[in-house]
């Protein structure tokens, strides 16, 4: 494995693979009767679920081109590193809230990590009506910890520096997201698609230039506010689920970046598998049933985040950030300090939230919530909903004031017809 840099396939992995001791003790060493599955369903790499005699693996290893795309564009394999470099602090910050990691090389771009083999990717699971128990729970103190922990509220100045450093070389995953999610969706780029029947609320968004002015307001705060580490690509596919457990994945996206861009773009999803239920359910009923959860859902996720960032706040709160020698040291309390900040998040994660709104039907990686409807009037229809009102999001970004005017938003446009 110490070889220069080739791509696993099912022939040859159980020899390739053979003498890495993190490996074989998980699946044992009689590699002739490993079994092999590649099962990649992403746009970047290749994943394979490895069975032996003793347990089963995931091995996952990044391709020197996008998936997606095709070989015509090469991206570094570095990726994995960051994947690998996340996934330990996700672990350290949210301990349990990954699958555990067994072995990484950096040279051949690949993880071994726990087969998560009863979990199902939420997003399927939110597009046939499934409902998970401790989903908010979960999601909610995670995007907090990680937040919080990987902030100068927590951290070391010197140990968050270096992170940053560190992070801020997994440019070109950076640039992707700079292109597909900030800038594509606002004009007319190469590698946009969109449904047929969109194009009136198309020139709606972009024709407008305060809207535009506010989506790079917020890249100018991606690319360079790095006030914490972000999973950086938290939607419904990167989160695994059995019907009580959950549990995120793909972490190869991480940057240094805003607080509250993690948690603006799940409940991005969220919205975006509520506005598409109408599509997905049986009947009105189950609809409204199962949307009604989804908002549930999305409440309880910002109330458990502010729950939990608040209670780091007053008990982990040991970094150079509105230090207690400022505050608490001085008699004085810092819940205007905490207010401010918690301020600034909320109105990051409404931002974010409505540009990752319109990338998903605009730019150029769709989700199946809406994809997978093939009544094309249907999905305009829904899809343009959405699209309205991401753009309410980033133009009021300001002037929202809590997560039940979220709510009610969304159950106003998901009245509204647009086309
Ligand atoms: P990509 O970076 O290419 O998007 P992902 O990390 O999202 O790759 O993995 C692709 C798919 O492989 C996931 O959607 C999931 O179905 C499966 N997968 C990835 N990691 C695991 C795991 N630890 N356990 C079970 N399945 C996994
Ligand atoms: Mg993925």
């Amino acid at each position: 494995m110490n070889e220069k840099y080739l791509a696993l396939n099912q022939s040859e992995l159980p020899e390739r693979l053979s003498s890495i001791s993190a490996i074989t003790n998980k699946v044992g060493s009689n590699f002739s009767n490993w079994d092999v599955k590649e099962v990649g369903d992403g746009n970047l790499n290749l994943v394979f679920i490895v069975i032996g005699d003793k347990g089963k693996i995931i091995i996952k290893q990044a391709l020197p081109h996008m998936r997606l795309v095709g070989e015509g564009w090469p991206l570094t394999l570095e990726r994995s590193f960051f994947e690998y470099n996340a996934l330990i602090r996700q672990e350290k910050r949210d301990p349990g809230i990954i699958p555990k990691v067994y072995y990484f090389n950096k040279t051949q771009g690949l993880i071994a990590m726990e087969f998560l083999e009863d979990h199902n990717i939420l997003r399927g699971k939110l597009i046939n009506g499934e409902k998970v128990e401790g989903l908010s729970n979960s999601l909610g103190k995670h995007c907090a910890r990680l937040a919080f922990r990987g902030s100068e509220l927590y951290m070391d100045s010197s140990e968050k520096k270096a992170d940053s450093a560190l992070f801020y070389r997994n440019v070109e995953l950076m640039g992707i997201t700079e292109t597909f999610v900030f800038t594509d969706p606002y004009y007319k780029a190469e590698l946009n698609f969109n449904t047929d029947g969109l194009a009136p609320i198309i020139k709606i968004l972009r024709e407008d230039t305060k809207l535009k002015t506010q989506a790079h307001k917020m890249l100018m705060k991606f690319s360079s506010h790095g006030e914490t580490m972000c999973h950086g690509d938290l939607h419904s596919g990167s989160i695994m689920c059995t019907h009580n457990d959950t549990k995120i994945i793909d972490p190869e996206f991480a940057i240094y970046g805003p607080m509250g861009f993690d948690l603006g773009m799940l409940i991005a999803n969220y919205l975006m598998s509520y506005f598409s239920q109408p599509a997905h359910r049986l009947n009105s009923i189950e609809t409204s049933t199962f949307q009604a959860w989804l908002l549930q859902i999305i409440e309880d996720t910002i109330e458990k985040f502010s729950t939990e960032f608040k209670l780091l706040w007053n008990t982990e709160r040991k970094g150079i950030l509105y230090s207690k020698s400022l505050f608490e040291d001085q008699g004085q309390s810092s819940k205007y300090a905490l207010d401010s900040v918690m301020s600034d998040i909320w109105i990051t994660l409404l931002s974010i939230c409505g540009i990752e709104m319109h990338r998903r039907c605009l730019s150029l990686a769709h989700n199946d919530d809406f994809e997978k409807i093939e009544d094309t009037v249907m999905r305009a229809k829904l899809e343009a909903r959405n699209l309205m009102m991401g753009r309410e999001l980033l133009l009021n970004s300001n002037s929202i004031k809590g997560v039940k005017s979220l709510i009610n938003m969304a159950k106003e446009f998901n009245r509204k017809d647009f086309l």
